[in-house]
């Protein structure tokens, strides 16, 4: 790209993010009557394809969730803490979206005076470099990672919100929608002929209300069909993080997690948790530590230890348990039947195709001890997508035999993703949201992404399993066992 553009671009637009290029080319700022500028624009627009879709290849860029949001908790914590009175910042973009991988760390700032917020953010002791700094604007490094600030008066958080949550596929639809109300939907305002109907807002739920939509949630902006759903007014009433009474996937250090039992039972009673499941490792995962039937037998009596401890607490005692390249599972039957639960998973694809791989999910959904399949389709996100497997055999068998199928939050998983959990709903299939945490600080974060997962899926609170009373569980629990 010539000098003179870059400059342009930067010191006239203040474009220092792809969001700012996509809008720049959007709203036609770049005068693409210049021919150099007309093929800068078409070489823009190649390389901006919407990011955030649901089918984004494993390998696009960005930074994973739960990285992304350790970078920006503690940011927004100190910018909170040196705030005046009225002045609010918040997470923008892929964060509020909860993009498995994050295109861009975006907090945006409202404040009648922008100095003050943009100073506390470049003086954070975590910032290794200023990459920028204008008027309404800082960008800098932390952790490696860019994190933009941009703080605009009140009036306008509203549409700043909207236009930095994305993605640009939703936004496009919007813009059609309002078109087909005789509206015109620009990042200054909605308006009719020419006339500004919403220029100043405080929330971008406003926007929507002035289209006639109700407000479509972050975790929705996709660009499929909810611009339409929510024309209609079938847009579901999501799940939530306060809707989840329990968490039935983690792991202690009696494998490879981090803490204790007592210590992930502790943050499970201090997130206001009726019950969990401990679900370590079995052998075949080659973990440093693993519970074979010897340390199973073990484990349970360090497990009645603290339920003594921690008698408001429902502690399970479960295992997620391989699923070996013949569909057989790594630990016998007679260890299993001891057990209150059994996550099944598959951790290695042992060179089989995706139809092989589907039987071995089938085999382990159809054994009368599974009740749940862990991470279902073992993407590993930024490294690996999925595994190919006949996703609707796999959803009919789970609802045929009274299996749950899990929506794994550890930020590595995200699984199964929201497109996939939405059609695993559609069939009636039991899901769960399970954590997977390896350790006790991240019981409360994993969970938060596994619901941000769910509501990406459209899912709503009664097709989530856990988010009903322990009691309820059993019942599941149980009805798998007497119905095998
Ligand atoms: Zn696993
Ligand atoms: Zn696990």
């Amino acid at each position: 790209m010539p000098l003179e553009t870059v400059a342009t671009l930067y010191r006239q637009l203040g474009v220092t993010t792809r969001t700012e290029l996509q809008a720049v080319l959007r709203e036609g700022l770049l005068d693409e009557r210049v021919p150099a500028n007309a093929q800068i624009a078409r070489a823009l627009r190649r390389g901006l394809a919407p990011t955030g879709a649901p089918d984004a290849p494993a390998d696009a860029e960005g930074v994973p969730l739960g990285r992304a949001w350790r970078i920006v908790l503690p940011v927004l914590d100190a910018l909170r803490k040196n705030s005046a009175d009225g002045e609010e910042v918040e997470a923008v973009g892929g964060l509020r979206r909860v993009d498995p991988l994050v295109a861009e760390i975006t907090l945006l700032g409202s404040a009648a005076d922008p100095r003050a917020m943009l100073t506390a953010l470049v003086d954070l002791p975590g910032v290794s470099e200023i990459l920028h700094r204008s008027r309404h604007k800082a960008s800098v490094l932390i952790d490696d990672s860019q994190v933009d600030l941009k703080v605009v008066p009140k009036p306008a958080r509203g549409l700043a919100q909207l236009w930095s949550t994305g993605t640009e596929a939703h936004l496009a639809k919007l813009v059609d929608h309002a078109r087909s109300k005789g509206l015109t939907l620009r990042s200054t305002g909605v308006f009719r002929s020419g006339e500004p109907v919403t220029s100043a807002c405080e929330s971008d739920a406003e926007i929507y209300a002035t289209l006639g939509l109700s407000q479509i949630a972050p975790e929705l902006r996709v660009g499929q069909d909810e611009v339409e759903v929510a024309a209609a007014g079938g847009l579901p009433d999501l799940v939530s993080v306060g809707d989840v009474r329990g968490d039935l996937h983690m792991h202690s250090d009696w494998s490879d997690g981090q803490d204790p039992i007592e210590a992930m039972a502790e943050a499970a009673q201090a997130l206001g948790y009726e019950y969990i499941a401990i679900t370590d490792h079995s052998p075949h995962a080659e973990t440093r530590r693993a519970v074979d039937p010897a340390r199973l037998r073990r484990q349970a009596a360090e497990i009645e230890r603290v339920r003594a401890r921690l008698p408001q607490l429902t502690i399970l005692h479960g295992v997620e348990v391989d699923i070996m390249s013949d569909g057989t599972l790594d630990l016998d039957d007679a260890t299993l039947q001891e057990l209150d639960l059994v996550v099944a998973s598959l951790h290695d694809r042992a060179g089989h195709s995706g139809e092989e791989l589907t039987a071995r999910c089938l085999a382990a959904l159809r054994h009368p001890l599974v009740n749940i399949l862990a991470h279902p389709t073992n993407r590993l996100v930024g490294h690996r997508a999925g595994y190919e497997l006949d996703l609707d055999a796999v959803f009919a068998t789970a609802k045929s035999t009274g299996t749950i199928l899990e929506i794994d939050g550890a930020p590595i998983h995200l699984d199964m993703d929201g497109a996939v959990a939405r059609r695993a709903a559609a069939t009636g299939a039991m899901i769960s949201v399970d954590s997977d945490s390896h350790r006790a600080s991240r019981l409360g974060a994993q969970m938060w992404y596994g619901i941000g997962t769910a509501r990406r899926g459209w899912l709503r609170a009664d097709q989530v399993v856990n988010t009903q009373p322990v009691t309820a569980i059993r019942e599941i629990l149980a009805c798998k066992r007497a119905n095998a």
